[in-house]
Order: structure tokens, then sequence, then C-alpha cells
């Protein structure tokens, strides 16, 4: 009979849901509670404040849903804009597609930027393209920052300088699902309006909560939606029902309470590393990957240095190989889980994540059993040197800032 049991851990290395500390994973196993009780408050209003400091801001109003980043998405869309409202919005990879699908299902005019696979937002194009809109009738921009597709960063800074220099009033919006709290994310400085997370990527919590950090500038802008007949449809993302709840401690209905201990928790962990340090030791295994890919002789999706990412890598397979052999070896034979190709890039790439609770031996890991993997499937590799490359490079830079 065939073994069914994969001994030893899971090597969890899709970008996202990304590995859960144990501290985190015992925070979340907790009785129910009376979340209208008067103890109540004392674990909500502290959420509320430290969940900001990830997204970089002071000014913003954060907002936590029971849902995925793509159901922030749709909060951010339906709260602030109005049926048949122009938004601009770059198309560099799947999650981009995706946000563009739903702003065009939800009945919005999206002015879709081409972009090629590899590459990210354009801040020139962005600013001609707003410059052109005399009226400005362009209500919003739409940014993914990080695609995590293709494992492209796209500049958000320059892109609010796009859009300051362009004297355009168009709101901002950055899905930052696959950045915030791993890469710096500066949504005041940057005025991003709303900036969308997830739970189960940098936060390393499970999927099922999803949140967004809220302007001033949005809020108003939300606030000017009620009543009119033009309004999209909101009803369970309604930032107004929140706002009534929210600044006592409570909730409209009723939140997932696991979640909310385990985002307590998190976010000390978050903390205790320090964010700059955090945002350091992705950088540190960013390049470490990266390294690694040069070893294989391999190249990126990501076009040029400019684009890389330090939560994702994807990883071009050579010419005849099909990727999908080589996550799908990986899993079986290695116990490892790399991340999938998908839509345009399936068969083409695999990803390595590197974001989240991980160190060095941790990737490496990863990076030893991509590389068995690889050569499993005939690709030309020397054995090894993936991992020599890797290692080298974390030797030589620690994760830790000090
Ligand atoms: N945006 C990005 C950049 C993502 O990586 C993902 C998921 O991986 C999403 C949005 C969709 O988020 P979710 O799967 O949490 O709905």
């Amino acid at each position: 009979m065939a073994a069914t049991r994969r001994p030893g851990r899971n090597h969890l290395f899709v970008p996202g849901p990304t590995n859960i500390p144990d501290r985190v994973m015992r925070a979340m196993q907790v009785q129910s509670e009376d979340h209208r009780s008067v103890d109540f408050p004392s674990l909500t209003k502290p959420l509320f404040e430290d969940t900001k400091k990830v997204f970089g801001s002071t000014d913003g109003t954060i907002f936590l849903f029971p849902a995925s980043g793509t159901g922030i998405w749709e909060s951010a869309l339906t709260n602030t804009l109005a049926r048949g409202d122009k938004v601009l919005a770059a198309r560099f990879g799947q999650f981009s597609h995706l946000w563009i699908d739903m702003a065009q299902r939800l009945g919005l005019d999206v002015i879709v930027q081409e972009e090629e696979w590899g590459t990210g937002a354009k801040p020139e194009k962005i600013e001609e393209a707003l410059r052109a809109d005399k009226n400005h009738e362009i209500k919003a921009v739409m940014v993914v920052h990080n695609e995590t597709a293709t494992g492209v960063t796209s500049n958000i800074g320059a892109v609010r300088k796009a859009i300051d220099a362009a004297g355009h009033p168009a709101l901002l919006f950055v899905d930052g699902v696959s950045s915030i709290g791993s890469l710096p994310f500066k949504a005041d400085e940057w005025k991003v309006d709303c900036a969308i997370a997830g739970s189960q990527k940098g936060l390393m919590l499970p999927a099922g909560l999803g949140v967004i950090c809220v302007s001033p500038k949005a809020l108003k802008a939300a606030e000017g939606q009620s009543g009119r007949n033009d309004r999209l449809a909101r009803v369970y993302f309604d930032w107004e029902d929140q706002k009534k709840q929210n600044p006592t401690g409570y909730f409209p209905y009723t939140p997932p309470l696991p979640l909310l201990y385990g985002l307590r928790e998190a976010l000390a962990c978050l903390f205790e590393e320090g964010l700059e340090n955090v945002y350091h030791r992705h950088a540190v295994l960013g390049e470490a990957t990266r390294q690694a890919v040069a070893a294989w002789g391999l190249k990126t999706c990501a076009k040029s240095s400019e684009w890389n990412s330090d939560t994702v890598t994807a990883i071009l397979a050579p010419e005849g190989v099909d990727a999908a052999k080589i996550i799908k070896h990986a899993y079986v034979r290695y116990n490892l889980a790399l991340g999938a190709g998908l839509s345009q890039v399936a068969g083409k790439v695999f990803r390595i994540g590197h974001v989240g609770d991980l160190n060095e031996l941790s990737l490496l890991g990863a990076i030893a059993g991509a590389e068995m993997s690889l050569i499993d499937n005939g690709v030309n590799v020397t054995p090894g040197s993936g991992v020599a490359a890797a290692s080298s490079y974390l030797r030589e830079h620690p994760l830790s800032k000090g």
C-alpha cells in the first residue's frame, strides 16, 4: 500500500498563506466569548491602533472584516465610488487583473494601462493619463504594490509623486496584500487612501481577516456617496456600520474572535522584532533567493532588478520544462509547497514565497528542495549550487540590523 503520511513538517513556501508562529497559533486557541461584553473592547480598541502601525499610518482608520483580500478590494471600491465612475489601473499580473475585473463587474469604467508581466506600474504613464484628464473624471488610481503572481514590486512613492505632479485629486488605492507587514509601507507619507491587506501573508495568520486602512479623504468620499442613486451597492462591507461601532470597541456583527486574538499576538511578534528589522529580513531573504536562482542559471519573471519583490520570487522554468511538474514533484517527493504559475504564466514559472515567519535555515530548506526538484525534472543545475550561493549571501548578511 502506498504511504499516505508525509513524515516531517511540510515546508510551506507558497507566498500566502504563510507559516504561523507557534505563539500565534496558541493565542488563537480561545474559548468563545461574548463580543458585546464590557471586557471585549480591551481586546479590540488597542488592535485598531496597533494595526495602523504596519500600514505606516497615524491618520488612517482601520476596518477589520471577516473576509480575505478580495473582499477588501470590494470594500474600497464600493464605499468610495459610484456606478460609471472612471478609475485608472495598471495590469501586469493575475492579481492586478482580478482587481480590474472586479471593478468592471461592479460597473466602474476602468482605464487599463497594460504593462508587460514582469514589470509593474509606470508612474510616468499614470502622470500622463491624469494630466490628460482635465475635468478630473478619474476618481481613483488602483495599484497592486506587490504583484504576487510575478514577484514584482511597484514603487508607490513614485506613483504618489506622479499623481501630485499632475495636480490630480484622484484617490489612491493600493493592494498591499503581499507587502503590508513585510515590505516598507507608508500609507500616510504616500497618501494612500485605501490600503488593503489580508491576514494570511505578512500578518502570519490564517486567511479570514481582511484589513483596510482608510484615509480621511476616502472616508469623506464614502460619506459623499450616501443618498446617491448611482452609488455602488454595499451592505456587509459598508464602513458606515463599522464607524458606528468600532470606536467603542464593538462590531456590527459577530467578529472572528480567534483571528482577533491571533492578530494581537502577530502584531506583538512584529513589534518585538521591530518593523525595520522585519523589512530588512525580507530584503535579505529575497536577495538570497535571487542569488540561488542566478546560481542555477535561471531567470526571474521580474524583468529587471528595479521590479524585484522581497516577498516572493517567481522563477522561469527553462524552455521545454513544465514548471507545474517541478512544483508537483517538490510537493510529492520532498514535502515542499512552492507557488504555482497563475494564468498567463501557468506552467512557465514556479514561485518561492519568502514572506512572513521565516529565517535563513527555513529558506535554505526551500531552496534545497526546489533545487532537487529541478534536477529530478532534468534541468541542468549543479547540485548544491543554489544552496551554496544563498548560504554564502546569508552568512555575510545578518537578518537583523541589530
Ligand atoms: N492581491 C494580491 C496581491 C494577492 O496576492 C492576493 C492573493 O494571493 C489577493 C489580492 C487576493 O487575496 P485573497 O486570496 O486573500 O482574497
